[in-house]
């Protein structure tokens, strides 16, 4: 005959009124469900980050809200071709975002130069300037491709432990 304390059951809300779960998983499990984005598009890839944000495919229902100022993002999509002159802005914008911050390079410009790889105003890929999250391959990516991404990184952000180790 088994003792009673030998397996407890994990509580329910219904039979016990409270449930445990670990910080980790409620706190990213927040950040994954909040993303901020930055309303920043670079070249014809910022068409189809519209293209998502807009009616058929609504980043919304994702909780994921356009902001006008970095400070109040926790996102940005490099969405099209980064140019030499435009690096030293966009690091400035990066280091004005709110903590901690994410990076989606969309297309194959912010990639890795696309077509444009042997040009000499070009940046052969955004992360010689900022860390990159997830890439998400395409000329353009469609908006199917760049909601994948987005579901990628909030499985990356809810995997992320900050707490326990
Ligand atoms: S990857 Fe293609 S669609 Fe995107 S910015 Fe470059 S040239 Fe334009």
């Amino acid at each position: 005959m088994h003792a009673e304390s030998e397996f407890t059951p994990a509580p329910t809300l219904e039979r016990d009124g409270f449930v445990l779960a670990r910080l980790d998983d409620l706190v990213q499990a927040a950040r994954a469900g909040s993303l901020y984005y930055l309303s920043f598009g670079l070249a014809c890839c910022a068409v189809e980050m519209m293209h998502a944000a807009a009616s058929r495919y609504d980043m919304d229902r994702f909780s994921m809200i356009p902001r006008g100022s970095p400070r109040q993002a926790d996102l940005i999509f490099i969405s099209g071709t980064l140019t030499n002159k435009m690096a030293r802005a966009l690091r400035r914008v990066y280091d004005q975002m709110a903590e901690p911050r994410y990076v989606i390079s969309m297309g194959s410009c912010a990639n890795g130069g696309g077509y444009y790889h042997h040009s000499y105003s070009v940046v052969r890929g955004c992360d010689r300037i900022i860390p990159v999250d997830i890439y998400v391959p395409g000329c353009p990516p469609t908006a199917e491709a760049l909601l994948y991404g987005i579901l990628q990184l909030q499985r990356k952000i809810r995997d992320k432990r900050v707490f326990s180790r």
